[in-house]
């Protein structure tokens, strides 16, 4: 009788280990446990990719040198907000084109808007219409410092599991913006005020300008979907030839041609003006370059703006 045990006793301890690994999840479910999130822009993505780390599945739609003002959302786009637990978009009208699909699908999901962590007093009016609210508030790193409060706060109340390092991540991730932002602000103030002026294809420098102290011009308006006309060029020939400006930048996704007419024109009213670098205003760069990131985009502008206009 004792013997038996004694083989019964033996057996249970070898299939201790056999059930255990039956316990334990595949590599696959515990992909299928992981939360699949999906954000709009790269800027966004990148926020929350440095806040769930590899808890969660990120993926963003708006992939290097896309322009956010004209973007479609293609099938496999929207395949992908539909697959996804958790949404987070830009808003005040940037995803113009998205718009409806997102609000549909935040009467059935957690679709967040960055522009809910945004006061208003913080936003930048262009006239009365509501509809032209600055959307580009990710280049004020202060107001991103906010969003990133947010998204992390929502991450945590959606993935409870993971919630204490979500808020980890996030406060680490915070420490890092703002020593960009202060960053940015001792280097811009070591350009002189009277060459602190930054002009750009389009307007998209605008909070980033409020922010640091920089007097910010565009060609186009607050979106690209903008006409710009003879009028404008002009206008912009005008106002460097009057200003001395050494230098005007050009930006990833949008065509360096508007700029070259500008350029030209202050070359016939006998002053030099150079394309002074391209900026990464409304998409990350191409991945495993430094701009690659947030931080990286904003460090990577700094360097740029800071060597021409000194
Ligand atoms: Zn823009």
């Amino acid at each position: 009788m004792k013997h038996f045990t004694l083989i019964k006793y033996i057996c249970y301890l070898a299939l201790v280990p056999f059930l255990l690994t039956q316990c334990r999840p595949t590599e696959d479910e515990k992909k299928k446990e992981k939360h699949y999130i999906v954000a709009t822009t790269g800027m966004i993505g990148d926020v929350v990719k440095n806040i769930v780390q590899d808890r969660a599945e990120v993926v963003f739609l708006m992939g290097p040198g896309v322009d956010p003002h004209l973007y479609k959302a293609t099938k496999s786009d929207l395949d992908k907000v539909r697959r996804a637990d958790i949404v987070f978009f830009n808003g005040l009208h940037l995803e113009a084109k998205m718009a409806d699909v997102l609000t549909k699908l935040a009467e059935k999901k957690p679709v967040y808007a960055i522009e809910a962590s945004i006061a208003k007093d913080k936003l930048r009016m262009m006239d009365n219409d509501a509809n032209s609210i600055d959307p580009h508030v990710w280049l004020d790193v202060e107001i991103w410092i906010g969003a990133t409060q947010y998204i992390g706060e929502k991450l945590a109340q959606q993935d409870s599991t993971n919630a204490d390092f979500y808020r980890k991540n996030t406060k680490i991730y915070i420490e890092k913006l703002q020593q960009l932002h202060q960053k940015i602000k001792t280097e811009i103030s070591t350009i002189p005020k009277e060459r602190r002026i930054l002009i750009t294809a389009h307007d998209a420098l605008g909070y980033f300008g409020k922010a640091y102290d920089i007097e910010v011009k565009g060609l186009q308006g607050i979106s690209t979907a903008t006409e710009f006309g003879l009028k404008d060029i002009t206008e912009l020939v005008d106002f460097i030839v009057k200003k001395k400006i050494k230098a005007v930048f050009v930006e990833t996704f949008i065509s360096q041609k508007s700029l070259e007419a500008v350029v030209n024109g202050c070359k016939e009213k006998g002053h030099t003006v150079v394309i002074g670098g391209t900026l990464f205003t409304d998409a990350l760069g191409s991945k495993g370059t430094p701009q690659d990131s947030y931080i990286g985009m904003l460090e990577s502008n700094l360097k740029i703006i800071t060597s021409a206009l000194k």
